[in-house]
């Protein structure tokens, strides 16, 4: 069992960097980046066990997104059910009358998402 995975970016193995150089004298080549398993401990769902970079995973996405999304395709709208409460409260704000700042209380509202228990966990 391999403890290593190969960066699946598509132009890993074309990016000018000492780290991706290999072989000696007049054979010398880039190669695509060896990644060591679990190196961020499975943070992101071990993503980064498959991609040495943020740009090699978006060449990834970028070249396979049709075949991404067909794996789990959304052919409609999620929702969530919520509750808006609206609150008012004192606030103020800062009118310039000509020479400096003056601060005006006024009344404002205050909205916030709620969430509804709606027995689905
Ligand atoms: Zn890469």
């Amino acid at each position: 069992m391999s403890n290593y995975n190969w960066c699946h970016g598509t132009n890993c193995h074309t990016n000018h960097t000492q780290s991706r150089v290999r072989g000696s004298g007049d054979n010398k080549v880039l190669r695509t980046i060896k990644i060591k398993q679990g190196r961020y401990n499975g943070y992101q769902n071990g993503i980064w066990d498959y991609f040495c970079n943020q740009s090699c995973l978006f060449d990834y996405i970028r070249t396979h997104i049709q075949s991404i999304v067909a794996i789990a395709p959304r052919r409609k709208a999620l929702e969530t059910p919520i509750k808006i409460e609206k609150e008012k409260y004192e606030s103020h704000r800062y009118r310039h009358n000509g020479t400096d700042y003056q601060r005006v209380p006024y009344q404002a509202t205050r909205t916030t998402i709620k969430r509804v228990d709606n027995g689905n966990g």
